[in-house]
């Protein structure tokens, strides 16, 4: 309730400005369309894991790491490619704590997703090890996911799935030792009762993290599950 208020004075007693050059936003967001123009969009990637790929193709094709081993997720959308623009917008988020970022990744995120995907019932942002949390004080994950929920109307669950080991930075390892990094890192604490789920994370690099939350979901009885991520490296 405070939150909405808050956003509802903002709304109305400042108007929206572009984080990254000061001038008026557009569609009443923190963006102007200059630098929206800028945010480069993630066109030609694998239709399973939204891997970039070289080629100017639009039909559905599947990444090579996708064809040897299926992934346990259904499908990945990531609007844009984590570079320049967005790079800034999340890395600045999870450093700085700056909150307008979160509201605007999560507006930009929602006009994606209601042009693209099949709606989930529930959104699960990918949960931190309580240590992490507590040095960080902050999820952007869980920040993203506030704004997303309120753009599409869909609940947030952060109290059934939790992250039981405190894995390695996984930007401090190889592509090879991140699956290895990730076994078991997430429990679900009971079964769940949605049958489709959207996982949610800032940025999607090799996948092993959000793969590894998939399949324990898969495993809890969820027939589908979706990730939804910002940007793709
Ligand atoms: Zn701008
Ligand atoms: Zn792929």
């Amino acid at each position: 309730m405070v939150n909405n208020w808050f956003n509802i004075i903002q709304d109305n007693l400042l108007p929206p400005t572009c984080i990254l050059c000061g001038q008026h936003g557009f569609d009443s967001q923190d963006i102007c369309h200059a630098c929206f123009i800028d945010l480069k969009k993630n066109l030609c990637c694998c239709s399973r894991c939204a891997k970039i790929l070289k080629t100017t193709q639009l039909k559905p094709l599947l990444c090579g790491a996708c064809i040897s081993q299926t992934p346990a997720f259904d499908g990945t959308y990531a609007p844009f490619i984590y570079q320049d623009v967005l790079a800034y917008l999340v890395t600045t988020l999870k450093f700085n704590h700056q909150y307008k970022n979160a509201r605007l990744l999560g507006y930009l995120l929602a006009d994606y997703l209601q042009k693209t995907a099949e709606l989930p019932e529930i959104i699960i942002p990918v949960p931190l090890h309580p240590q992490r949390f507590r040095e960080r004080g902050f999820n952007q994950s869980i920040e993203i996911a506030k704004s997303l929920s309120r753009h599409l109307n869909i609940p947030i669950d952060t109290q059934s799935c939790i992250r039981k080991r405190n894995t390695l930075h996984q930007i401090d390892l190889p592509a090879r030792q991140r699956q290895s990094n990730m076994k078991q890192a997430f429990k679900v604490k009971q079964p769940m009762k949605a049958r489709h789920i959207a996982i949610l994370d800032d940025v999607m690099t090799t996948g092993s993290t959000v793969n590894e939350l998939a399949k324990v979901l898969k495993q809890s009885g969820v027939n589908r599950v979706d990730i939804w991520v910002c940007g793709r490296a």
